[in-house]
């Protein structure tokens, strides 16, 4: 499966324990991650992180157009519901995306653990089937 893991400024160390936590299960699979979430997470684990553009310059777009090419399966973006970004259309923009594919979609701890343990469990092996369908 392939997961982007995003997290704004704020929610950096939040995206850091749970990737800590959840390491054994995240190091199965093909990791993205905006700029400085990425850098972050593998300066803090030993997992290897394809990192996009930091979030602000595009990088929330370069997921999105993954998304949109059906390139990714699960997505953990740590937003902060308390600060203003400058880059809230491209964040939105994703969402968007995720609705269109239907994509799992967790933009807060609760959530990020419960897809995770899901996808531990082989709950999102349906993904494989849209991926074998597209071919
Ligand atoms: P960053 O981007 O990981 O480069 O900080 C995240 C974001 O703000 O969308």
């Amino acid at each position: 499966m392939k997961i982007a893991l995003i997290a704004h400024d704020r929610m950096k160390e939040e995206i850091v324990q749970l990737a800590l936590a959840y390491e054994a299960i995240l190091s199965e699979h093909e990791l993205f991650a905006t700029g400085t979430t990425g850098k972050r997470i593998m300066e803090a684990t030993s997992l290897s992180i394809t990192r996009c553009l930091s979030g602000p310059m595009g990088g929330d777009q370069q997921i999105g157009a993954k998304i949109a090419q059906n390139e990714m399966d699960l997505i953990i973006f740590l937003r902060d519901p308390l600060t203003a970004q400058p880059h809230e259309p491209d964040i939105i923009a994703l969402l968007r995306l995720c609705d269109v594919h239907k994509i799992p979609f967790a933009t807060n701890l609760g959530t990020a653990e419960i897809l995770l343990r899901a996808l531990e469990r082989g709950e999102l092996d349906w993904r494989e089937i849209i991926h074998e369908e597209k071919e």
